[in-house]
């Protein structure tokens, strides 16, 4: 039978401070719980050994002390990232990437973790893993939190997570009551205490959360994955555009910059031949002209099921002096950044094992044609996906 019992990180901590108060136990105890979690080595709430053992049980009987358990750790970089694949309690399986980053003259050492925030993904970017995944379900907010966990628990006593960025698999603003209150968690002093500085949400362009997002102020960076700024080619790159042109995302961020103050960031995947072009990068430049933004290039990772390739790094190069010619800060994620979005999904659509040969090539000569039609500029006459309706 599945466990009925919630996820004790997304217990919100009035919460945790009623279930104490109902036992005539005082506030404290939910703070010292929180602390347990969050920098302690227990692995069970029947482990604390800071509750009388009658209340450490109760707790253990009400409560689940972790909603996942790693599957696979896998390093690459020479160690300084690692991949890991979280198995949740009903099968479903979640990735998250950690990546560390050495200190400098300057800076301390980083630790930044990228998490998931939905099993699967509705939106159906067709070069991204997740995406051919398709959509399996919302996470709870223990689920989003305890990715964090587990990855703070590999880093040992000494370091903790610096950053979160909610680039892994799902797209956050379909599921974002948990991903907000999964931020509130990340931010409470008595848990992890992360800034809002140090947290990043990337959205493929949901218009309605990203407006909600402004009405409640500053409470991370909002990262936009816009890759094209012409409606024919972005209708294919990032299915959800049939819903929310581009012009609408960057009109919705351009307002939560001027409100928050932040600069929104843009993410680009760069696709060799698809969206690279001159013509791209004018329009992106013409977009985003005046704006508080700054542009990442991101070279695209392979996927099996795509017939496309990274754009070659002198294109790179090329799309990025344009931008800037035109008053647009940009960078291009040149080696382990680019592994922040594209490393995510991968794991688990391997596991997912290959689609059939047939399969793939139908999809592929799919792509291929509604690509050349986009670059013709023509607009796309599929329709939206499924669940995508904000
Ligand atoms: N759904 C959200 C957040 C998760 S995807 C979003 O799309 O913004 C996080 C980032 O990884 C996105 O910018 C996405 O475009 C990028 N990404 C996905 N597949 C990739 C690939 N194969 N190569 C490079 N970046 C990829
Ligand atoms: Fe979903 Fe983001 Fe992947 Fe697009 S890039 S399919 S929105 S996870």
């Amino acid at each position: 039978m599945a466990d009925e019992r919630p996820g004790l990180s997304g217990v919100p901590l009035e919460e945790l401070a009623s279930w104490f108060a109902a036992r005539g136990e005082p506030a404290y105890r939910a703070s010292q719980v929180r602390t347990a979690l969050w920098r302690g080595s227990a692995t069970s709430a029947a482990d604390l050994t800071t509750l009388p053992r009658p209340l450490a049980l109760a707790l253990d009987e009400a409560f689940r002390w972790s909603t996942l358990v790693d599957e696979t750790l896998v390093a690459s970089d020479g160690g300084q990232t690692e991949k890991a694949l979280h198995r949740l309690a009903d099968g479903a399986t979640v990735e998250s990437v950690l990546m560390h980053y050495p200190a400098t003259a300057t800076r301390r050492a980083r630790h930044t973790l990228c998490i998931s925030s939905q099993a699967g993904c509705a939106v159906g970017c067709p070069f991204c893993a997740t995406g051919e995944l398709g959509f399996t379900r919302d996470l709870e907010t223990a689920e989003i939190l305890d990715q964090v966990r587990s990855a703070n628990r590999r880093l040992g006593a000494d370091e903790r997570i610096t950053n979160v960025v909610y680039m892994g698999m799902g797209e956050p603003l379909l599921n974002l009551d948990r991903v907000l209150e999964s931020v509130a968690a990340l931010n409470d002093p008595t848990g992890l205490g992360l800034g809002a500085r140090h947290i990043t949400v990337s959205t493929s362009g949901v218009v309605p959360g990203i407006r909600r997002l402004t009405a409640l102020g500053p409470q991370f960076t909002l990262a936009i994955s816009i890759h094209a700024a012409r409606d024919a080619l972005r209708d294919v790159l990032v299915p959800l555009n049939r819903r929310w042109p581009v012009a609408e995302v960057v009109a919705a961020a351009r307002d939560h910059a001027r409100a928050t103050g932040r600069r929104v960031s843009y993410e680009v995947t760069m696709i060799g031949g698809v969206n690279d072009t001159d013509t791209d990068a004018d329009a992106l430049a013409e977009l985003l002209r005046g704006d508080l933004a700054h542009v990442n290039l991101i070279p695209m990772n392979p996927v099996a099921h795509t017939p496309w390739q990274a754009s070659p790094m002198p294109v790179i190069e090329r799309f990025a002096a344009r931008l800037k010619t035109a008053g647009i800060p940009v960078t291009i994620r040149r080696n382990r950044g680019v592994e922040i979005g594209a490393a995510c999904g991968q794991l688990a659509a391997e596991r997912a094992g290959a689609p059939p040969a047939p399969a793939v090539a139908r999809r592929r000569l799919r792509l291929e044609t509604a690509s050349a039609r986009a670059l013709r500029g023509q607009r796309s006459e599929e329709p939206v996906p499924a669940g995508v309706d904000g």
